[in-house]
């Protein structure tokens, strides 16, 4: 049986991929701090005998006894609401965490797959963002902290790849959304569906026209099981290119919660808010055979499924 280790297991990634993980037969070792993890996503598993949990903050030394054959690094805020409440903390689990699992990869032989993200592209001056493109990040602006720590996160896997010869792959997640994202995490969609579900306003930042790209978890967590299983060490984009504006967006969840309560209330624009977002997934198809298959309205629809049974309406 392979043993895998993933980090970040209580959040709303960590814990769809230990769901996989396990369906696919393996022996899955959960790790999270709860820092931004919400133990109530992984509740299920805790009877399995394929299942363990250690309660461990990862920028410290990690210890796990026996053999490891993958490592899944998913342990990180990774909403720019958190990330603004816990600068520090992003930059030490993007940077020191990501050390001692390449350290614990090196030790056990194990190949590693990290989750790095589309900010590493910044504020884009490209458009869709191919892997080839650099980006156009602020180092110091108030997502500098995640960015740059995810930055960090490649170069240093791109080293041990290098220099110390471990099987490493990296990931650049775009937008993804579904069941177990956090309530009050501050990202769009669980913002506009508990606004919407409340009959609140739901609060468009800036006029709306910045884009992004949603990609549904199921097919996120296709995506990096391939590339876990792929031999490709370079990074590779994993996202829906399906674009719209952030007001059509928020249009699609009133129409979907159908809250007669419920309105657009535009707020401020963020500092250092991306203005588009869409992954040119070219490497993915061709690589992978992988892309996307559900579309955003069926997507939407079983994420409203789960709000609903979280959410107070209104
Ligand atoms: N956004 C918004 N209202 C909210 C939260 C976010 O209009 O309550 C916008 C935000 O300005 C950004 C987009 O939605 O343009 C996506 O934001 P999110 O925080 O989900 O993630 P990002 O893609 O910026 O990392």
């Amino acid at each position: 049986m392979k043993r895998v280790l993933i980090t970040g297991a209580a959040g709303f990634l960590g814990s769809h991929l230990s769901d996989r993980f396990i369906k696919e037969g393996y022996q899955v070792v959960g790790m999270d701090n709860l820092l931004t993890g919400n133990i109530q996503n992984i509740e299920h598993l805790f009877p399995l005998k394929e299942f363990e949990y250690y309660h461990h903050d990862i920028t410290k030394f990690i210890h796990v006894p026996g053999k490891l054959d993958y490592i899944l690094h998913f342990a990180s805020p990774a909403s720019p609401i958190d990330y603004l409440k816990m600068p520090i903390q992003t930059l030490k689990v993007g940077a020191l965490g990501t050390h001692n699992l390449l350290g614990l990869a090196r030790e056990k032989k194990a190949r590693i797959l990290v989750a790095s993200t589309s900010e590493v592209y910044g504020d884009p001056l490209e458009h869709p963002q191919s892997e080839e493109y650099w980006g156009n990040v602020n180092p110091i602006g108030p997502r500098g902290v995640y960015d740059e720590a995810k930055r960090f996160l490649e170069a240093i896997t791109m080293a041990y790849h290098t220099f110390h010869q471990v099987d490493t792959r990296i990931i650049r997640i775009f937008n993804t959304y579904g069941p177990r994202m956090r309530v009050e995490d501050g990202r769009v969609l669980p913002a506009f569906f508990s606004q919407a579900i409340r009959g609140e306003g739901l609060t468009v930042f800036g006029d709306g026209s910045q884009t992004r790209s949603f990609c549904y978890v199921d097919d996120l967590v296709e995506g990096i099981y391939r590339l876990l299983l792929s031999d490709y060490s370079q990074p590779v984009n994993i996202g829906n290119p399906d674009e719209c504006t952030i007001l059509q967006f928020a249009q699609e969840i009133l129409d979907l919660v159908g809250n007669p309560k419920a309105f657009v209330d535009y707020r401020p624009l963020p500092v250092d808010d991306p203005k588009v977002r869409q992954p040119d997934i070219t490497k993915a198809r061709n690589i992978l055979g992988w892309e996307p298959k559900v579309p955003r309205a069926e997507g939407l629809q079983r994420t409203f499924d789960y709000f609903k049974t979280v959410v107070e309406p209104g």
